[in-house]
């Protein structure tokens, strides 16, 4: 087979090979980069993977959207250094939770949240060909909580990246912040925005739209649209279905906390490679227009809701345009069209024959917050278990939509539950300490600049932080 390429999902940016795509992050029409084609993995691929390590599984699953890109070797070495930063030697472990409802915690990488799965590897990638390019680059990324630690944590002393994090002063949980502003290596620079989570994204779009700025920087993101990270997603579906499938051909199932899609479409991915997956449970808090989608057809954005689950406080999940791309045949036209319209209108429809094309597979379902407190404590009464409550929105999800219950139904659980102490505390009575590499996170040094919620001011700061550089 040919190297693969990649494709804008609205049709009008140039194909690029994966080392382009990593580095652009957003096609040039302001669509996703989505692969020309998927590979498939065959039912003896499945049986080869039984004896094998989470990272030798990575490798095999993601070489072909690779290769051409990178040395198979080299490929080799960056997803084993990778994995060997997670707590545990299986990376992912699958923890039964009986009536054939599994967990799947994806929470034991170094910020305790699932985006190192993905940032782990993708920060090494970036390394790696921004090393073979000679070239260095300026990461600029606002974040409300989850995504800027992991970033930080996966560029840290890399000398090929400035970083620059914004997020909203007093606006992210204790924990959260001291992950980010304890990292004291010179090439982070932590911002605390006097303003909201939406003022410190304003600012980074702001940024990037300035073409002398954008340029004369080498600026680059790590955001959840980088295919890269989805492709790293993809691997734990695999390895799921392998564990519980016996991977000769037995189906899984899957309910996924969703916030910007990145998560569940990586299980769309590893289906479309042949994994045996029977259906998709879409799991939302109270910001629930995907649920709405998946049900009618129709989303219409509105306000976003704080819920127990800050990480899926989202109205715009970015990642559905790549699947709605497959449902539209692949028709770039159609989708720039279809984005277009929900842009200037904040509502659009698919036809009722698009849709029917998920009714086989994908369910949603909408978990408020009384659920989701009343999940983490049943689930501590019952088997001594503390969940985080995204983790918790999936399982009470996966209860509410479970199709078949002959079929593994596998709870992806997103972070680990001292990332959200206050929530678990309040609704189990019990507070869940930090594991043992952060035991001394309170008592680290912190180190970040407060900056008035001023675009001119931060732009300032960022310069004469690069300048001295
Ligand atoms: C980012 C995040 C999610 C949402 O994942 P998406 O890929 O954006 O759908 C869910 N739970 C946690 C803990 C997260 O950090």
């Amino acid at each position: 087979m040919a190297p693969i390429t990649y494709v804008s999902t609205r049709g009008a940016a140039p194909e690029l090979g994966f080392a382009d795509v990593l580095l652009a992050g957003l096609a040039i029409d302001g669509g996703l980069y989505v692969p020309s084609q998927w590979p498939s993995l065959t039912v003896g691929a499945f049986e080869r993977f039984e004896s094998m390590s989470y990272a030798e599984i990575a490798t095999e699953v993601m070489w072909p959207f690779v290769e051409g890109s990178i040395e198979r070797d080299a490929f080799a070495a960056i997803v084993h250094d990778a994995y060997a930063t997670f707590a545990t030697d299986e990376v992912v472990p699958i923890v039964d939770l009986g009536d054939n409802f599994w967990l799947a915690e994806l929470f034991h990488g170094p910020t305790l949240a699932f985006k190192d799965i993905a940032l782990q590897l993708v920060g090494r990638l970036f390394d790696h060909e921004l090393t073979r390019r000679g070239e260095k680059v300026t990461v600029v990324g606002a974040t409300s909580g989850d995504t800027g630690g992991a970033a930080i944590e996966a560029l840290r002393d890399r000398p090929t990246a400035e970083v620059f994090i914004l997020h909203p002063a007093g606006r992210v949980s204790d924990v959260q912040r001291r992950q980010m502003t304890t990292v004291l290596s010179p090439n982070v620079h932590n911002i605390a925005v006097q303003g909201t989570f939406d003022d410190c994204q304003d600012m980074v779009k702001a940024l990037f739209a300035d073409d002398q700025f954008r340029e004369s920087r080498n600026l680059s993101a790590v955001n959840s649209i980088n295919w890269a990270r989805v492709m790293a997603q993809m691997v734990y579906y695999v390895t799921c279905a392998v564990r519980l499938g016996g991977g000769a051909g037995r189906p899984v199932a899957f309910s996924v906390p969703t916030g910007n899609f990145g998560n569940v479409f990586a299980g769309y991915g590893a289906q479309r490679m042949g994994t045996p997956i029977s259906q998709f449970i879409v799991a939302s808090n109270r910001n629930d227009i995907l649920t709405q989608f998946l049900t009618t057809g129709t989303m219409t954005i509105g306000e976003v809701h704080p819920t127990l689950s800050p990480s899926m406080d989202i109205q715009v999940s970015s990642n559905l345009e790549r699947l709605l791309f497959e449902i539209h045949g692949r028709d770039g036209a159609a989708i720039a069209e279809l984005m277009a319209r929900f842009r200037s209108e904040g509502t659009v429809s698919v036809s009722g024959d698009r849709l029917e094309l998920l009714a086989d597979h994908w369910s949603a379902a909408r978990v408020d917050d009384a659920q989701t407190a009343a999940t983490i404590a049943t689930e501590f009464e019952r088997s001594g278990m503390l969940l985080d409550p995204h983790t918790a929105v999936g399982l009470a999800a996966a209860r509410q939509a479970r199709a078949d219950a002959s079929v593994p139904m596998v709870v992806l659980s997103t972070a680990h539950p001292a990332k959200f102490p206050d929530a678990v505390e309040a609704a189990s009575g019990v507070r869940p300490p930090l594991p043992e590499h952060l035991a001394d996170l309170f008592d680290r040094p912190e180190h970040f600049e407060v900056c008035a919620n001023d675009f001119a001011t931060v732009r300032g700061l960022i310069e004469a932080t690069l300048d001295k550089s």
